[in-house]
């Protein structure tokens, strides 16, 4: 069973909803730069982790180098049968589609899960995604793409994260409005 990290159901006001992303209908050798942009924009803004149907290694393995430099504990789960992975899950599941109901209205009962599931696709999205969901939900009702939709998703869920050094980071950004600082990271994984 795919869970988050923390912990049992929780009353509204304590701590964050932890978030786990599925992305189905990944072409190994094909996408590979929307898939990495698409693991590269959940960790950045929060995500736990992402189960990759179908698995790619070499894929997990970059975005582990990018988390290794950066710090975080985020992972990329080769995920083989994404149905039981959506079955087994111990919250909501929510599929992103523009044919959904607006994030908007969905977005309260979200914020007070323990944990969610978000479902993206690709080119091609299996039907029976729509009722596997616990609900379908449109972030705008024109098609645009998955990174886009799951960036905006988890601001809206989570916010967006400052600029402290991650856990175990071996750098960090200094914000300037000009030029570029990195300082090396102290945080303990
Ligand atoms: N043709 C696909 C279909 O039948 O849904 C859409 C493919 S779209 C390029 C890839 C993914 O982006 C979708 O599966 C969905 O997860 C996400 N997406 C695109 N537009 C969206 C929107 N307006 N709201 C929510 N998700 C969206």
């Amino acid at each position: 069973m795919v869970t988050g990290s923390s912990g049992s159901r929780r009353s509204p006001r304590s701590k964050r909803t932890a978030v786990s992303v599925l992305r189905v209908g990944h072409r190994p050798g094909r996408d590979p730069r929307l898939t990495t942009h698409l693991a590269l924009a959940a960790r950045a803004l929060g995500a736990e982790r992402m189960l990759l149907h179908p698995p790619d290694p070499a894929l997990a393995a970059r975005v582990a180098a990018v988390g290794d430099g950066w710090g975080g504990r985020f992972e990329v789960v080769g995920t083989p049968d994404w149905r039981r992975a959506v079955r087994a899950f111990d919250g909501p599941v929510v599929h992103l589609t523009m044919y959904g109901l607006p994030l908007a209205a969905v977005r309260p009962r979200l914020a007070r899960a323990a944990r969610i599931l978000v479902v993206v696709g690709g080119a091609k999205v299996p039907a029976d995604l729509y009722r596997l969901a616990n609900y379908n939900v449109a972030v705008g009702h024109q098609p645009h793409s998955e990174v886009a939709a799951l960036a905006v998703f988890l601001t809206q869920l989570l916010g967006i994260p400052g600029p402290a050094p991650w856990p175990g980071a071996k750098r960090a950004i200094v914000p300037r409005a000009r030029g570029k600082r990195v300082i090396p990271g102290r945080g303990k994984k």
